[in-house]
């Protein structure tokens, strides 16, 4: 650790603390700044040691906490000990390599340190002329990803529409839904509320934020029409058609289509062709959630699933769950941002200054429903440029590579099946014995602490989900998992 500063012992950093309401000076922080990163740098090297899922019981974490706050501040130390001693036990390790549950929230060197920049420089971006850079950043690194993603030119910002960081694919579909909600009402709905009979489309497999974002927009949990799936799971474009026309037939009026790239169960992928095309002839709001799926498109061989893309009015995917950007970080790229910021901006007098006024510049509290906004593109920024995208491709590949080694090994296990084909790094399996067997099976393996599994149902059964996607996740912890799921199953 290199710092200039001598160490203090506690009892001196607790007499030094007692004027209140003094701050810790540029020194103090550059020591506990320099302590916290070699914090942060043990634990990557320790993390494989942690029980990946959490040991603890529900309140025992709390029960170990002062129940009142501290009158007086404390030293830097002290909380340390504490994260030490009563935060660790209770962290499920997503940074582990041996993290296969759900999707990955992983992270990378650069990202983390793009983050702790954000903090530091503590600027908010609401507005361009609250901090030029934090807007022309974000424009910028959201034009590289249209680039570096292939995706369609019309998501650029010197096109028709632009991209913006949102906090979740959950608030990115949300203000999908909104925009399509205004522009099937001519913006009536925000200013009367009155959405009239509108419904909503999606598949059976779509993620729950969709449901979600569709209750919040006030048009209800009800008109959200779920379309069935074929048997890779991607939705029906028949079934899409037939839905919307037997709604227009009883005098609802359809607004709202979201099709996945990459679905939260197994990673099916919706035909867009199809439903871009339906969406077009009825006139309705096509979102394309890749929230997953999305960052393989770093590699051309995987863009197959954006065939159809342009007929999408937008699009999200989450470099916060599989290129190495801290949660959260989720690009939202809209076809026309003039439907966009017709329904979210607002323009209070507090709030007037004359670079909004003059039109010539993106004011990013109209892209989103929050006013306020961190410097998010940092990070992401940083990790382009610290792996390039030949780096990113290499990653993506490597993962991909791993699941289709996973997926052999498990069609090759006479006691195994696949429940889905391995569309890019989650792999969708069950033993054959049965739901009960798979179900103890997950329960005696994220109990060991030695690997972290999640599950899903899929035609009605019991499925056990692979997914990975972690940082530091190589062959060796691929082919441990599978012998640890053997082991399981042989009781
Ligand atoms: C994970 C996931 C989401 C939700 O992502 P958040 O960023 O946590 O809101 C949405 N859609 C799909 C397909 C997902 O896999």
């Amino acid at each position: 650790m290199t710092t200039s500063l001598p160490p203090r012992d506690l009892t001196s950093q607790v007499a030094s603390r007692t004027q209140p309401g003094e701050h810790m000076t540029p020194d103090e922080f550059q020591r506990y700044g320099h302590m916290l990163v070699d914090w942060i740098a043990d634990y990557y090297r320790n993390v494989e040691k942690y029980p990946v899922l959490s040991q603890v019981q529900p309140g025992e974490i709390r029960a170990q906490l002062p129940p009142a706050p501290p009158q007086t501040g404390e030293p830097f130390e002290a909380m340390l000990a504490d994260v030490d001693r009563v935060i660790m036990p209770g962290i499920t390790h997503w940074q582990s390599p041996n993290f296969f549950a759900f999707f990955p929230a992983n992270t990378s060197g650069p990202s983390i340190l793009g983050e702790l920049l954000s903090a530091g420089l503590g600027v908010q971006g609401m507005l361009w002329a609250t901090s030029p850079a934090c807007t022309e950043l974000e424009t910028h690194v959201m034009d590289w990803v249209v680039k570096m993603m292939g995706l369609p030119e019309h998501f650029l910002s010197t096109s028709t529409g632009g991209g913006v960081i949102q906090e979740s694919a959950s608030s990115a579909s949300l203000c999908a839904v909104l925009a399509a909600r205004e522009r099937a009402t001519q913006y009536a709905g925000n200013e009367t509320g009155a959405t009239g009979r509108l419904t909503a489309y999606v598949s059976t497999q779509a993620h729950s934020s969709l449901e979600k974002a569709v209750k919040i927009a006030g048009i209800g949990r009800e008109r959200l029409r779920l379309v069935g799936v074929d048997k890779t799971f991607a939705m029906r474009p028949g079934a899409l058609a037939a839905r919307i026309a037997e709604d227009r037939a009883a005098g609802f009026v359809p607004c709202f289509v979201a099709a996945t790239v990459g679905t939260t169960s197994s990673t099916a992928v919706d035909p867009l062709p199809e439903i871009g095309r339906i969406c077009r002839e009825q006139g309705l709001w096509l979102h394309v959630d890749g929230a997953m799926g999305g960052s393989a498109a770093i590699c051309p061989e995987f863009r197959f699933m954006f065939e159809g893309l342009e007929l999408a009015d937008s699009y999200c995917f989450n470099p916060h769950k599989w290129m190495f950007t801290n949660f959260d970080c989720d690009c939202f790229f809209v076809a026309d941002r003039s439907a966009l910021i017709r329904t979210l901006s607002i323009l209070p007098e507090y709030l007037r200054n004359q670079a909004t006024e003059s039109g010539a510049v993106i004011d990013y509290r109209d892209w989103q429903v929050s006013l306020g906004r961190r410097f998010r593109s940092l990070k992401l920024w940083f990790v382009i440029r610290h792996y390039g995208v030949e780096g990113l491709q290499t990653l993506i590949r490597k993962h991909v590579t791993l699941a289709r080694d996973f997926t052999r090994w498990v069609e090759e296990d006479p006691d195994f099946e696949l429940a889905a084909s391995t569309t890019f790094s989650l792999v969708c399996f069950r033993h054959k014995g049965g739901d009960a067997v798979n179900e103890r099976m997950l329960a005696q393996l994220n109990q060991s602490g030695a690997l972290f599994l999640s599950h899903t149902k899929l035609d009605g059964k019991y499925t056990l989900r692979m997914s990975i996607g972690q940082t530091h996740t190589e062959q060796r912890h691929v082919a441990q998992a599978w012998e640890l799921i053997r082991a399981a199953a042989r009781g």
